[in-house]
């Protein structure tokens, strides 16, 4: 059976917007006996969300065909030597339960050192010597023995200082993606990757990426397809420097689709395993491919 890997942000849909003809293509592949996954470098949600997520835009798929890095991330940790036993997480409660579900501990966000400023010191740009005061002050527990960061929309300095000094001790650093941009409807937000350049920039140290442009998520799916000999391998997504790149680690075609976060000279500008193998500017121009002929 030909596999067809789909990144969804900026691919199938925009945040809450899905794309013209998403649901008639992904139709349309299965009809035609392809294997339809979802890969997603989003970290924020577990893959049951995901799957309600797909269900509520009519997209179809199941648990089994949803590879995301939150779920990659954690069992990434389940395979390690020694397996992680503390895992302080810079990201979103989807993370933490994947990780969590691989019964690996994972501290609470409200524990989190630095989380209950007192008011002078809370409030931004009053009084930032209350703030240090403040964060100089705490009892700290003793570090994690994995740092592991994802998306967080609610990045405060008091978790890049945990981060900070939990890596500084030693810890294992992993993070789900170094995705620049989060696309959403009608704009950009920061990624993941902003937040893990911080905390790069705070420790010198560099993190073990788990998401694309690494290979794990489109090795899994591509697993759990029963590794068809000879059988086509489709990856569609956005960017040329995460799913191309990851596309071509694994033997895939690259798809590019343009119309999610991929910039404007992205494809001109591309070298080696970045550029694509062809390149489509909606959905529906997928079957005029020669890969998705007779499809
Ligand atoms: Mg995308």
């Amino acid at each position: 059976m030909p596999i067809a890997i789909f990144d969804m942000d900026g691919v199938l849909y925009r945040g809450a917007d899905v794309m013209p003809g998403a649901r008639e293509v992904l139709e349309r592949l299965r009809r035609a006996s392809w294997d339809v996954f979802f890969a997603t470098n989003n970290s924020t949600a577990t893959r049951d969300e995901y799957l309600r997520r797909l269900e509520r835009l009519h997209l179809g798929g199941d648990r089994d065909h949803i590879i995301t890095s939150a779920y990659a991330t954690a069992h990434y940790l389940e395979r390690r030597e020694p397996r992680p036993s503390d895992v302080f997480v810079v990201g979103a409660n989807g993370l933490r339960d994947e990780i969590r579900a691989v019964g690996i501990a994972v501290r609470r966000p409200e524990d989190l050192p630095g989380n209950d400023p007192p008011p002078d010191a809370a409030a931004d740009g009053v009084n930032p010597s209350a703030m240090r005061r403040y964060l100089v002050s705490l009892d700290l527990p003793p570090p994690a023995d994995t740092v592991v960061v994802g998306l967080d929309l609610h990045l405060t300095y008091a978790k890049i200082a945990e981060a900070q000094r939990t890596v500084l001790a030693g810890a294992h650093f992993v993070c789900s993606n170094r995705d620049r941009a989060y696309p959403v409807e009608g704009r950009l937000l920061p990624g993941a990757g902003t937040t893990v350049a911080a905390i790069e920039v705070a420790t010198g140290a560099r993190a073990i990426c788990i998401g694309k442009p690494e290979p794990f998520l489109f090795e899994e799916a591509i697993r759990r397809a029963g590794r068809p000999k000879g059988e086509p391998v489709v990856v569609v997504g956005d960017s040329t420097d995460y799913d191309m790149v990851a596309a071509h680690r694994v033997g895939a075609t690259g798809v590019l689709i343009t119309t999610g976060l991929t910039e404007g000279r992205a494809v001109e500008h591309a070298t080696g395993d970045a550029v694509p193998d062809r390149v489509v500017h909606s959905l529906a121009e997928l079957f005029g491919l020669p890969e998705f002929a007779g499809t």
